[in-house]
C-alpha cells in the first residue's frame, strides 16, 4: 500500500523506471517505485551502445564489464562487414549491478520502492516502465541468451542474421577476460523456449566448438508496434513505450535516454502532462528516429521475403554497418547512406520516405 498519493509513481523497476525514480527523487518528488521482482534477472545481451555521453554514467555506477571496439556482421554465416574502430562503441555491463544500483540510489534519495505487481494505481503522475510486459504479445519476439563458458576475444561482438527465421544469433564477450560469452538468438518465426535453447547451443558448436552453460534464460523485447509515449493519464518510458532498434534488439540506451528525457521534463512541466510529453518527446526525437527506421527497415527486409532480403541486406554498404553499429541509423543517414548506393537502396529509400509522409 502507498500512504498518500506520491507525486510520480512508477510502475515496473528496470533500467528506465529505476533511473527515473532515482533522477525525480533527486530533484524533491514524492515517488514510488513497484516492480514484481526483489531482484532484476531479465535475460539480455547487457551491451550498451556509448553514445550521447553514456560511458560515464556506466563508469560512475562501476558496472561496465568489458568495452568493445571490435564488430563482425554476417548474414546466414557469411561475414559481411568486419572492422575494428580506435576507440569503443559498446559497453558490455554488468545488467542486474546496473538496475540493482539505480535502485540504491533511488531509495537513498527518498523514493519508496514497493515489491509487487503494478494494479493501476495512480500517482499525481504514473509511469509504466513495464519494459516488454507492457506490450500486446503480438509486438514482442521471445529472445533466449546462454552464458557460457568459451574462449573469446573481450572486445569483439558478433551479430549473424538470418532472413529465413527472420532474426539473428549474437556473441558477446561476458567478462574482460575472455573465458566466457554471451551468446543469444531471437527469430520472429521461433516462439518455442526449448527450440530457441536447441538453436543457440547448435550455433555455439558451430561458432564456438563447445557450450558450457553458466546461467541460461529467455525474455521478450519488443520490435513491432507503435511508439506509445502516452496512454490516457499514464506516461510511457522505455521498452514499455516501444523505444527498441528492432534491427538490433537494443533497449538498454533507449531505456536510459527516454528516462533522463522524461525526468527533465517532469521536473519542468509537472503536473501538466501534455506539456511533459511534448518535452519528453522532443528531449529524445533522436531515439524517436532511429526506432521508426529500424521498424521499416524490418518490415521492407520482411516483404522481400528470405532471398531479396538477403541480397537486400549482403548489398548494404560498409559506412551502413558503421551507423547500425554506432546506433546512427536515423532517417536522414539512412537516405543519404543509400543515395551513395542508388540501385540496391532504391527500394528501401522509397520506402522510408513513403513512411515519412
Ligand atoms: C535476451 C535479450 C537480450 C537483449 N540484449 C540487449 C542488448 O544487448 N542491448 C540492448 O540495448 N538491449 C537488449 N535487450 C533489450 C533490453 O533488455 C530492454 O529493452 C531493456 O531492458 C528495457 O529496459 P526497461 O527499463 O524499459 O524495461 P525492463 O528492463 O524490461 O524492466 C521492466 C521492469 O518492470 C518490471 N515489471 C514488469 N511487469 C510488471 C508489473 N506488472 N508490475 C510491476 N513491475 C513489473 C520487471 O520486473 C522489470 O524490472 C535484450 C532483451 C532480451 C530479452
Amino acid at each position: 500500500m502507498i500512504a498518500g498519493k506520491p507525486n510520480v509513481l512508477v510502475a515496473g523497476a528496470g533500467v528506465a523506471g529505476s533511473l527515473l525514480a532515482r533522477e525525480l527523487a533527486r530533484e524533491g518528488f514524492s515517488v514510488a517505485l513497484i516492480d514484481v521482482a526483489t531482484s532484476y534477472r531479465k535475460a539480455c545481451g547487457d551491451a550498451v551502445a556509448l553514445r550521447e555521453g553514456l560511458l560515464g554514467l556506466l563508469e560512475r555506477l562501476g558496472v561496465v564489464v568489458t568495452l568493445v571496439n571490435s564488430f563482425e556482421i554476417r548474414i546466414h554465416g557469411d561475414v559481411v562487414y568486419e572492422e575494428s574502430f580506435s576507440k569503443p562503441k559498446w559497453a558490455i555491463v554488468d545488467k542486474p549491478g546496473l538496475v540493482a544500483s539505480l535502485r540504491e540510489e533511488a531509495e537513498a534519495e527518498e523514493a519508496l520502492f514497493l515489491r509487487g505487481m503494478w494494479k493501476s494505481q495512480r500517482g499525481t503522475v504514473t509511469v509504466d516502465a513495464r519494459g516488454p510486459y507492457a506490450n500486446k504479445p503480438e509486438s514482442r519476439v521471445f529472445v533466449y541468451r546462454v552464458i557460457s563458458k568459451a574462449r573469446w576475444d573481450p572486445g569483439k561482438a558478433l551479430l549473424d542474421f538470418d532472413l529465413k527465421s527472420r532474426g539473428f544469433y549474437w556473441i558477446f564477450p561476458a567478462d574482460d577476460d575472455g573465458k566466457t560469452v554471451n551468446i543469444g538468438a531471437g527469430f520472429e518465426t521461433v516462439d518455442a523456449a526449448t527450440y530457441l535453447r536447441e538453436m543457440v547451443k547448435n550455433y555455439s558448436y558451430k561458432l564456438l566448438g563447445t557450450f558450457e552453460p553458466l546461467d541460461e534464460r529467455g525474455a521478450p523485447v519488443t520490435v513491432k508496434g507503435p511508439i506509445v509515449t502516452r496512454e490516457g493519464d499514464i506516461l510511457k518510458v522505455g521498452e514499455a513505450a516501444g523505444l527498441v532498434v528492432s534491427t538490433a534488439g537494443e533497449g538498454n540506451r533507449p531505456a536510459i535516454l527516454s528516462a533522463m528525457s522524461l525526468a527533465k521534463a517532469i521536473n519542468s512541466s509537472y503536473p501538466n502532462l501534455r506539456e511533459i510529453e511534448e518535452r519528453y518527446r522532443s528531449g529524445i526525437s533522436r531515439v524517436i528516429s532511429e526506432v521508426l527506421v529500424s521498424r521499416k527497415l524490418l518490415e521492407v527486409i520482411e516483404k522481400a521475403g528470405p532471398a531479396r532480403g538477403k541480397t537486400l541486406m549482403k548489398s548494404l554498404p560498409e559506412s551502413f554497418w558503421r551507423l547500425y553499429l554506432g546506433s546512427a541509423v536515423t532517417t536522414r543517414h539512412v537516405v543519404l547512406t543509400m543515395l551513395r548506393r542508388p540501385i540496391t537502396g532504391l527500394r528501401l529509400i522509397r520506402s522510408l520516405l513513403s513512411s515519412l509522409a
